[in-house]
This record gives C-alpha cells, sequence and structure tokens, in this order.
C-alpha cells in the first residue's frame, strides 16, 4: 500500500502498541495517516497472564487474540515481521524480511529479561517473557514430573522449581504453582511433600515497595501452601540445575529454573543508537524520545517520571495503556498542527494473584483488599482490559469470566 498520506508505524502489538493503534484509529480520519502496525506474531497476548500459562493453569490460546480480529484491518496494515534495527536518523525501519519508512513512529517492543550478569542465568535459567517461552516452562514441568513418574529419572530434586526473584512476577508465579503442583502431583502419582516450590531473592523481603500489610499476606498464604522463600539469598550463579547462592556457595538443586528477578528495555533500542539509562529509555514528558520529534516510545521501554518522589514509575501494563491515550493524542496534535500534552498517570492501584482465589493488592486511594474480594477486583481489571481493546465479544471470548 502506498500513499501520499503522513504515515503512522507502531512497532510491537502489546498493551502500548495495540492501544496506540486503536485510538489512533478512533482519533485520525483515514484521509489523515496511514497507520502500520509491525508485530513478530499475528496474535497479541496478555503478557500480565503468562504466568499462569507458564505454571500451566491457563490455557495458551485463552492467553492470545489474533490481532486482525481486534484491530480494524481496513484502516491498519499489519505487518507480521521481526524489527531488527530502527535507522532514528534516517526515519526508517529495519525488518526481517524487508523495511519500512515512516514519518511518525511508535516504539512498544515490551521488555527483555535482565539478568545483571550474574554467571549462567542467561544460558540456564527460562524466563516469562512471551507465549512461547511461557509454553516452554509449562512443558518442562510436566516432563520433569513423567519423567520422575516412570522411573527415567530417579533423582527426587530434578521435580523442585526454583525461582529467582520475588518482585511481582516471581510471586504471582510461585502463586500458581503452589495451585498447579498438587493437580500435577495427581496427575502424575507423585507424594506433594518430594516436590519443592523455592523462590529465591537478594533483597530482604518479598515484593519490596509493596505495603507490608499486604506482603505480610502474601507471603503467609504461600507458605501456607508449601512455598518456601529463601529471602536475603544473593544468587552468585546459575548452574543447569541448580542456584549457587550466598557467601558459602551453596546449592540449591532444582529441575526447573525460571529468573523473574529483572526486566530491560527490548535491546534494539540500545543496538538502534538510542540512549539507555538503567535499561529503558528516559523519555520526555510528551512520551518522545528526546531529540527525535516523531518518535513516541512507551510502556516497557521508557521510563516516564513521577515529579512527585523525582523516581521513574514502575513499568506495567496500566501505564502503558494509559501512554498509548496521550500518545495517539499527541500524534494527532502533530498532524493537526495543535498542542502536544503531557502524559499524567492516574493511578487506579495494583493487584497481585497469589494463584487460585487468592490475591492481594490496593485499588484507588490505597484501600488494601484481600483474597476472593482482590481476586475478584483482578478479574474486573482484566476484562476491563479486554473491553477497551474489543469490547463486550472479546470480553465473552477471552475475559476471566467464571468464580475462580
Ligand atoms: C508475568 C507477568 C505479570 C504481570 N502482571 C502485571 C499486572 O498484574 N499488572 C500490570 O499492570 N502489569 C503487569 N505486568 C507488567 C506488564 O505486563 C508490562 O508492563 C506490559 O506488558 C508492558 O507493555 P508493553 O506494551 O510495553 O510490552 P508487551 O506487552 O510485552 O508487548 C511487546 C510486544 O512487542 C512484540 N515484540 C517484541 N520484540 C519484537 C520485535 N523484535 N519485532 C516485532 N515485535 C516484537 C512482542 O511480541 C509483544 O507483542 C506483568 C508482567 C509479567 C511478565
Amino acid at each position: 500500500m502506498t500513499s501520499n498520506k503522513p504515515k503512522i508505524v507502531v512497532l510491537g502489538a502489546g498493551y502500548a502498541g495495540m492501544m496506540t493503534t486503536k485510538r489512533l484509529t478512533q482519533k485520525l480520519e483515514a484521509e489523515e495517516a496511514e497507520i502500520v502496525l509491525v508485530n513478530k506474531h499475528n496474535y497479541h497476548y496478555q503478557t500480565t497472564w503468562l504466568h499462569e500459562l507458564a505454571a500451566g493453569t491457563l490455557d495458551p490460546n485463552k492467553v492470545r487474540m489474533l490481532i486482525s480480529d481486534v484491530i480494524d484491518t481496513s484502516r491498519v496494515d499489519l505487518v507480521h515481521d521481526t524489527v531488527v534495527e530502527i535507522k532514528k536518523d534516517e526515519n526508517r525501519v529495519i525488518l526481517e524480511n524487508g523495511e519500512l519508512e515512516y514519518d511518525y513512529l511508535v516504539v512498544g517492543l515490551g521488555f527483555e529479561k535482565a539478568t545483571f550478569g550474574i554467571k549462567g542465568m542467561e544460558e540456564n535459567a527460562f524466563s516469562i517473557q512471551s507465549v512461547d517461552s511461557s509454553r516452554l516452562i509449562r512443558e518442562h514441568i510436566e516432563y520433569q514430573f513423567a519423567r520422575y513418574s516412570s522411573g527415567e529419572d530417579t533423582n527426587e530434586e530434578n521435580l523442585n522449581i526454583i525461582v529467582g526473584g520475588a518482585g511481582f512476577t516471581g510471586i504471582e508465579f510461585v502463586g500458581e504453582l503452589a495451585e498447579q503442583v498438587p493437580k500435577l502431583c495427581k496427575k502424575y502419582d507423585i507424594d506433594r511433600k518430594k516436590v519443592r516450590i523455592i523462590n529465591v531473592e537478594a533483597a530482604p523481603t518479598i515484593l519490596p515497595g509493596f505495603d507490608e500489610d499486604l506482603v505480610d499476606y502474601a507471603r503467609k498464604s504461600l507458605e501456607f501452601r508449601d512455598v518456601e522463600f529463601r529471602i536475603g539469598t544473593k544468587i552468585n550463579e546459575c548452574k543447569p540445575d541448580a542456584f549457587v547462592v550466598g557467601d558459602d556457595n551453596e546449592e540449591i538443586k532444582g529441575g526447573t529454573i525460571v529468573w523473574t528477578g529483572g526486566v530491560q528495555a527490548n535491546s534494539i533500542l540500545g543496538k538502534s543508537g538510542f540512549e539507555i539509562f538503567k535499561g529503558k529509555m528516559n523519555v520526555n514528558t510528551d512520551l518522545r524520545a528526546p531529540g527525535y520529534e516523531n518518535t513516541f516510545v512507551l510502556g516497557d521501554c521508557a521510563w516516564v517520571m513521577n515529579k512527585e518522589t523525582d523516581r521513574p514509575y514502575p513499568p506495567t501494563a496500566q501505564i502503558a495503556i494509559q501512554e498509548a491515550d496521550t500518545c495517539a493524542n499527541n500524534i494527532a496534535a502533530l498532524l493537526r498542527g495543535g498542542e502536544l500534552e503531557e502524559f499524567v498517570f492516574d493511578n487506579k492501584g495494583t493487584v497481585a494473584s497469589l494463584g487460585g482465589s487468592h490475591a492481594m493488592g490496593t485499588i484507588f486511594e490505597g484501600k488494601k483488599l484481600y483474597g476472593k474480594t482482590a481476586r475478584a477486583m483482578k478479574n474486573v481489571i482484566d476484562n476491563r482490559y479486554l473491553f477497551m481493546l474489543g469490547g463486550p465479544n472479546l470480553v465473552l471470548k477471552k475475559g476471566k469470566l467464571r468464580p475462580f
């Protein structure tokens, strides 16, 4: 498709990319701009549900949807390809199978795992990063159970699942494991006591930065379901079958090792010559890349400053979705010669699932929620996003409608 209209290229169909594209189709008339959305896969997935897929508590097809089912393809040109590099000074994007020119660029390429140089972590640990990487974890765990049950592997330690990092993702993941492991034990006739779920964290607490009461609740809930914590424990190395930890280099053994301890912006940004600070890009208040007036960087690729604390907001789906609105407004303003707006984050709270009917978090002005109420609120948050993206039909098709 070639035209004389200004061309907006959106890279990545995650929360930021999908919502920006959706909003652009709503805010712009067809003759105002050509819109192109580039993504590695022909489907969009809910990154916030990947821990459930990885543990085996949610079906892979529940997590994803065809992009063409939710984006108006009469308005948007969908390109199913992998971005390799952004030639930022030439307004071109290099793809694995071609290239694209742009007048305006939106980068929503998400995160990659950050291993902080821990020896062996990159090679030996799984990560919850995409549908494919999460499906691999689920299959690997079940394979360990099947091997043990069949007598092919008699080493009980290979049943252990060790998880590095007790931040949001690590805690949500061990919560799902606490629900799934008893089911796998039943399926493969294995005594539950033989399987250990061990969460290792260098900080002195799980969920650093969370409210103390919520942390306490989460820890008790998970320990009650036999999750073991090794808090204040530094991982020195990741071997194929163990974390090596602490001053005495103790080995914590397991047949499945998952690293959830850190994320950074997609490395394409750094490779393309954009300045990266502590793993991500510091963007201007209007979400543009410093020095590049036609380029917006959103979601997990960007640090957006919280003026009140003088620290960046933690990257979340919530902020990525809100950034999409500002980005679409600002592109419309650039096209029409209007004023650009500043991004203002409206924090609606955070709820973490702890597996099954267990959850905790805060909503609105810090109101604390626990247990089934928190779990129900988590479903409301997830279904709200689906509603914004694809209306009631998408909620009915992909939403979490059943009580836990
Ligand atoms: C397990 C887990 C649970 C989470 N839970 C929550 C939660 O409860 N609440 C919350 O607010 N946040 C949560 N988060 C954080 C949240 O998921 C991220 O902040 C959010 O996904 C960021 O959105 P994004 O659009 O920047 O990136 P993503 O949603 O990750 O999307 C990036 C997109 O880019 C595509 N892509 C990547 N590389 C390329 C390439 N080279 N070429 C083409 N396409 C490419 C990917 O396929 C993907 O479609 C969670 C994260 C994880 C991992």
